[in-house]
């Protein structure tokens, strides 16, 4: 295990070092889960537990619930909370105390390192504004030093490149280069002897989890049902990925997503199985395309781009363009409440929102429609990008992820793209049509098939 326990060191990064006292440090470690929400396969917690052993002290796990996160409703709170409950009893086989807090982090975290006597708080990478935020509040407030791991992406962001990238070509071989070091397999999380002083508090969690509705259209959440569909996939859906996983009417896609971005598996673990499992050919080397490359660009963007989910982040051409055909008639117009209702005159685009409320999934493919019609549809790219966000988040179980904020401004601005021929109201901005699409799969069959869900 030592490329591990090297590796382990460069996924760390040191937020704070902590201020001087004369306080006797002699409480838990905390490791403060956020984005990572598992038991097996997490860097962060075999750091934190690393760190334990050394300080000779005992570790616990911390999860600050923050209602309306990022405009999550009720069946996100649910595939969480089941997901946590998860986490939970696996850790505490383990003698890992557990423990949730309904509050936010900014207040729990420095109440809890200070009655604690924590020596050391460890908390999980996350780009997004929220969590960095948070962050510094804590830093402020806390006596301990801080240490992030980045435990979500298999190359940690700020290994993987040190500026925000163009596109993927400029990305990929940055990250590729890095691969052989950091995708290695994980040691395993050791027992603890059981720490009654800061015993879990999961009696209160199974209440909380009572609390959320289940949507029955909702896939099951949580680790093991992340590996049932990572099996699922690799028996049923890679084989014919590089064919068709641009056919939503096709299962060749993972619909591993929702379990990605809450963290219930790793990219590490999906990647490790399937090259593990799928022979070297075009379909293993698409999904891996998508699965780290893509989907770390994304971290790429979010972490160096402030302005991740504002037009002030696309490119200057975009910009321009998109100035350029500001005033460009509109056949139609539609208010966010008759996009939010499925109210336009186009069945595809009615019949994919209604698919992403009712199930919380959308194919990839109908993804990038969906949201270039709303570029069509509303009076600038500001507004279109607003309401994509709002609807993306609101509706979709993978919401509220870097993927999303880039795939929207790849859809509204052009970020890790290029210029395209000139149109009305797009300008440059690459172009998509309902033609387009019935030559890639059946729409009339998936209009259909959404109308009978
Ligand atoms: C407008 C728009 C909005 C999007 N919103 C989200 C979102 O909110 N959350 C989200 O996770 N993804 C989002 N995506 C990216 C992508 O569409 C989804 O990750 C993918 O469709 C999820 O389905 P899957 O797991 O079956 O994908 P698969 O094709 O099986 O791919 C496996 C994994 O690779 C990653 N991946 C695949 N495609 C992309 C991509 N284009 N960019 C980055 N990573 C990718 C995802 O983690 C995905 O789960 C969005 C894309 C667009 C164009």
């Amino acid at each position: 295990m030592h490329i591990a326990e090297n590796t382990l060191l460069k996924r760390m990064k040191v937020l704070s070092f902590g201020r001087q006292s004369n306080r006797l440090f002699n409480g838990p470690v905390i490791y403060w889960m956020n984005r990572d929400q598992r038991g097996q396969d997490n860097w962060g917690l075999l750091y934190a537990q690393k760190m334990a052993e050394n300080m000779k002290v005992p570790f616990v796990v911390v999860f600050c619930l923050q209602k309306n996160f990022l405009g999550a409703v009720e069946s996100h709170y649910r595939f969480m909370l089941e997901g946590l409950k998860e986490a939970a009893i696996y850790l505490q086989e383990k003698g890992i105390p557990f423990h949730l807090f309904s509050q936010s982090p900014e207040t729990v975290i420095p109440e809890i390192c200070d009655e604690w006597n924590t020596p050391l708080l460890v908390t999980d990478f996350n780009p997004l504004r929220i969590k960095r935020d948070w962050e510094e509040k804590v830093i402020e407030q806390v006596d301990c030093p801080v240490h992030q791991v980045d435990s979500h992406n298999i190359v940690p962001c700020w290994e993987a490149s040190p500026k925000c990238e163009y596109a993927a070509y400029t990305f990929r071989p940055r990250i590729l280069k890095k691969l052989t070091e950091f995708l290695v397999e994980y040691p395993v999380l050791k027992e603890q002897k059981y720490e009654k002083t800061w015993a879990s508090n999961h009696d209160w969690m199974k209440h909380l989890a009572s609390e959320y509705k289940h949507n029955g259209l909702h896939p099951p959440s949580g680790t093991k049902a992340a590996k049932v569909g990572l099996d699922d996939f690799l028996d049923n859906g890679l084989r014919r990925y590089a064919s068709f996983s641009n056919n939503p009417m096709e299962s060749a896609v993972s619909k591993l997503s929702p379990y990605l971005h809450f963290g219930q598996i790793s990219s590490a673990r999906c990647a490790i199985e399937i090259m593990k499992h799928a022979e070297v050919d075009e379909n293993r080397e698409n999904f891996l395309e998508q699965l780290i490359v893509r989907k770390e660009l994304s971290d790429n963007f979010c972490y160096y781009q402030p302005f991740y989910d504002k037009t002030l982040a696309f490119p200057d051409w975009a910009k321009k363009t998109l100035a350029a055909h500001e005033h460009d008639h509109r056949e139609y117009l539609y208010t966010m409440e008759e996009l939010d209702q499925c109210l336009t005159h186009d069945l595809l685009w009615n019949a994919a929102q209604k698919e992403m409320k009712l199930t919380g999934y959308l194919h990839g493919y109908l993804r990038m429609y969906w949201a270039k019609k709303i570029v069509e549809w509303t009076p600038n790219a500001e507004t279109a990008q607003q309401i994509a966000i709002y609807l993306n988040d609101t509706y979709l179980l993978d919401g509220r992820d870097p993927n999303g904020y880039a795939g929207i401004a790849w859809s509204v601005g052009g970020i890790h793209d290029r210029a395209w021929a000139e149109r009305p109201v797009f300008g440059k901005i690459r172009y998509m049509n309902e033609k387009g699409c019935r030559r890639k799969f059946d729409v009339d069959g998936y209009i259909e098939y959404v109308g009978n869900l």
